[in-house]
Formats: C-alpha cells, sequence, structure tokens
C-alpha cells in the first residue's frame, strides 16, 4: 500500500511574527538545497500549524511550495458568541486543508473530552478541512495495561459515524507521556499501537479505509529518531511539536522522510 508520508509540525504557542517569517524563511531554503530530492520530497506531504495570527503569514510565504497550512484547533460551534473560538469555515475562507483537534494538551487544559472532538471533526468535515484526530494515553495508563483500552475508548466515542466514501481523516497517536518529554515510545511500542489502530479502523470503518488512513505517530519526533519510527509498516508520518520549532531539525525529519518515501512505497 502507498500511503504517502505526512510530516506535521505543531507550533503549539510559540514564535512572534518575525520567529515565524525567519522560520519560513529558513525552512524553504533548507528544503531547497535538497535539490537533488526533487522527486522524493514530492512523495512527503508537509503541513504547519502555526499559531492562528500568523496563519496569513504561513500561507503567504507558502503559496509557491508544497507545503500545506493547517489550524491547531477548532471551535465545536459553527460561529456566533464563542469569544476567542476559531470556526471551520474561517479555516475553510483562508484556504486551509488540515486541522488538529483532540490534542492531549486540550484535552488537559481545557477539559475537551471525547464528545468535544467528535463535533469538532463534524465542524471540519462540513467545511471539507481533514481533521488530524489525536488518541493516546497516559504514562499511568500504560502502567496500568490500560493502552488498549483508552485507545479503543477514544477512537469509539469519536469515530463512530465516520463516512468511509466521504470522509478525510488522519489519525495521530500521541502517546501523552511522550509529549515535550523527550521520552518517545520505542518503534516496536509505536508500531504496535499503529496496528491495534489500523485494525480498529478495519473492523469498524472499512478495509478500504485502513488501508488508506494516514496514521501519524507524535512525541518526541527528532532528527536523530525519525527514520526508526517512519520505517514501521504502520507509521505513515509526525506530529511534531518542539523540533518544528528549530528549522534545521525540521527539515532534517523531512528529508528523512523523503529518503525513505521510496522504500516505503516499494514495500
Ligand atoms: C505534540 O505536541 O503533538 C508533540 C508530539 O510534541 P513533541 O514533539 O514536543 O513531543
Amino acid at each position: 500500500m502507498k500511503r504517502m508520508l505526512v510530516i506535521a509540525g505543531n507550533w503549539k504557542m510559540n514564535k512572534d511574527f518575525e520567529e515565524a517569517e525567519k522560520f519560513m524563511d529558513d525552512l524553504l531554503v533548507g528544503l531547497d538545497e535538497y535539490g537533488d530530492l526533487e522527486e522524493e520530497l514530492e512523495n512527503v506531504q508537509v503541513v504547519i500549524c502555526p499559531p492562528a495570527p500568523f496563519i496569513e503569514l504561513v500561507g503567504d510565504m507558502t503559496e509557491e511550495s508544497e507545503i500545506y497550512v493547517g489550524g491547531q484547533d477548532v471551535s465545536k460551534f459553527k460561529s456566533g458568541a464563542y469569544t476567542g473560538e476559531i470556526s471551520a469555515q474561517m479555516y475553510r475562507s483562508m484556504d486551509i486543508n488540515y486541522c488538529i483537534a483532540g490534542h492531549s494538551e486540550r484535552r488537559k487544559y481545557h477539559n475537551e473530552t471525547n464528545a468535544d472532538i467528535h463535533e469538532k471533526m463534524l465542524r471540519l468535515k462540513e467545511s471539507f478541512i481533514a481533521p488530524i484526530i489525536c488518541v493516546g494515553e497516559t504514562e499511568e495508563e500504560r502502567e496500568e495495561g490500560k493502552t488498549f483500552d483508552v485507545i479503543e475508548k477514544q477512537l469509539s466515542e469519536i469515530l463512530f459515524d465516520i463516512d468511509e466514501k466521504n470522509d478525510m481523516l488522519l489519525l495521530a497517536y500521541e502517546p501523552v507521556w511522550a509529549i515535550g518529554t523527550g521520552k518517545t515510545a520505542s518503534p516496536g511500542q509505536a508500531q504496535e499501537v499503529h496496528a491495534f489502530i489500523r485494525n480498529w479502523v478495519k473492523e469498524n470503518i472499512s478495509e478500504t479505509f485502513a488501508e488508506e488512513i494516514h496514521i501519524l505517530y507524535g512525541g518526541s519526533v527528532k532528527p536523530t529518531n525519525a527514520e526508526e519510527l517512519l520505517m514501521k509498516e504502520d507509521i505513515d508520518g509526525a506530529l511534531i511539536g518542539g523540533a518544528s520549532l528549530d528549522a534545521k531539525q525540521f527539515t532534517e525529519i523531512i528529508v528523512t522522510a523523503a529518503k525513505l518515501s521510496k522504500r516505503k512505497s516499494n514495500g
């Protein structure tokens, strides 16, 4: 199965305008230096999710490139008196193609539930934006042997009404204990959960959907561990926090994915 690798950067609440501009300059120049990998780089879908005030800047700077811009979160409401919220329709009007929903930081600091994330997914779908839905267990849940139960509950409470013919959807397995902690799931641990997720999708949505869906890994991905994670059969890319703030590191991860993309698509 040829699934293009997706490398998505989530800047979270970092960078000011000038830093965002400098990062984008450095990234574009950095990628240009790999002209000999042009074909391989075309096999990698790069997405940058900047803070909302910099979406236009990043969008303008990537206009002539193959880099996509994504949102970090979306409102579960369509429009109205929800101060500070961003609607899916607003993103659509800015040509946004992807948006993260259900990041563990939103669950933790904003008490988001699986039901909220399901609503967010619907709003994105109505606006033809591909949701990147995050699932993952805490350290305590892993230690108690509950990883698969937690993930199954998240998947079934968020994805219960997916229409396999129409839905654009990406999933991200982000073990909470590995986010921003420097601890990474071993490639074996990550692959085990990714295979479980793909199998859940196969049994509950369809075999074709399971073959086509991108399941990204997130949790302290860096240039030093990207290759061994991305080589795994069911890992179709990465959702990157910390290392996406540094243009050199982010470029290196994209280049690693590009070099692997041929190997992966050849089986
Ligand atoms: C994330 O926030 O989605 C993430 C994976 O962060 P980090 O790469 O910093 O662990």
